[in-house]
């Protein structure tokens, strides 16, 4: 496993396992424990996958040790204040069977996100979270966020796939410590996985077109969180530290940038959706 060190000093693998729209309990149990076995140590999770329990009964039979993993969960926008943000914090925990969070994000830059800051850092002062930060956050809310806070994120977690590069999004966060992590790396499993520039790549390594995409994030220090249900492609997509892409193959990669995006979060009925979602 590759590392990353948050502007905190703690260490972060670069390569974990997503579980967005696994809501069956039982499918997203047997998932997590699969990748756990494969060797992945890395989850991510969030109160509005509805699927935190079955994150934690999969930690808990894996049986190991508990500094070896790295757990991400988010706080949803109805919790996104200073007094409900600590209950939220609250129940995650207990949904996921943990005593301790090592990365703990706001969701989306919505509600009274700057009170929840405020809650999240004061839990991260107690220890009982190794690193905050945040997702969807744009470059002026981020830098926004930064500068009237004392705390600055650890993370923004954004949508980042070849199709959509976020470039200058990237630049600020490198400028500011922060540290990019992908979702939706693979596209949502979309048209990029059938890219013919990325095949011939992948035919090059004898690796598939999901594995050179999670390689290109891992070679930009974007740490990345592909989810899969099915036990060959969450075992391939940890297959990825045996090849390293050239330079030129980093900039061909970097030339697919469509702007083609999943989320358009300033898309005011999305916004509307988005908030109208009760995580319990
Ligand atoms: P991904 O980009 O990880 O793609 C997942 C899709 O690709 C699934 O349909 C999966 O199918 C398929 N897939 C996985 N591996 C392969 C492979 N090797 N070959 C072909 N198809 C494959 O999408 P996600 O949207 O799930 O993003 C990953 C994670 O990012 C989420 O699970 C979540 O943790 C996080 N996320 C965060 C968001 C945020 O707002 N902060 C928003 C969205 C995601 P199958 O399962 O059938 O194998």
């Amino acid at each position: 496993m590759e590392y990353t060190t948050l502007n905190n000093g703690i260490k972060m693998p670069k390569l974990g396992f997503g579980v967005y729209q696994v809501a069956d309990q039982k499918e997203c149990e047997q998932s997590v424990l699969c990748a756990l076995n494969a060797g992945y140590r890395l989850l991510d999770t969030s109160a509005a996958y509805f699927n935190e329990e079955a994150v934690g009964n999969a930690i808990k039979k894996s049986n190991i040790a508990r500094e070896d993993l790295f757990i991400t969960t988010k706080l949803w926008i109805q919790d996104a204040n200073y007094e409900k943000a600590k209950k939220a914090f609250e129940n995650s925990l207990k949904k996921l069977q943990l005593d301790y969070l090592d990365l703990y994000l706001i969701h989306q830059p919505f509600g009274d996100y700057y009170g929840a800051w405020r809650m999240m850092t004061e839990l991260y002062k107690e220890g009982r979270i190794r690193a905050i930060g945040v997702s969807n956050f744009g470059s002026d809310r981020l830098v926004d966020l930064i500068l009237n806070n004392e705390v600055i994120p650890a993370v923004n977690q954004i949508e980042y796939h070849p199709y959509f590069q976020q470039k200058d999004a990237i630049k600020v966060m490198k400028e500011e410590n922060v540290q990019p992590e992908a979702w939706s790396p693979l596209g949502h499993g979309g048209q990029v996985l059938k890219n013919p520039i990325l095949a011939e790549i992948s035919e090059k390594y004898h690796k598939s077109i999901a594995q050179v995409i999670l390689r290109w994030n891992l070679q930009n220090n974007v740490i990345t969180i592909p989810k899969s249900v099915h036990q060959e492609r969450i075992e391939s997509n940890f297959d990825i530290f045996d090849f390293v892409l050239s330079k030129n193959e980093m900039e061909i990669i970097s030339t697919l940038d469509r702007n083609e995006y999943i989320a358009d979060l300033h898309d005011v009925n999305l916004v509307k959706q988005l908030n109208g979602l009760k995580v319990r």
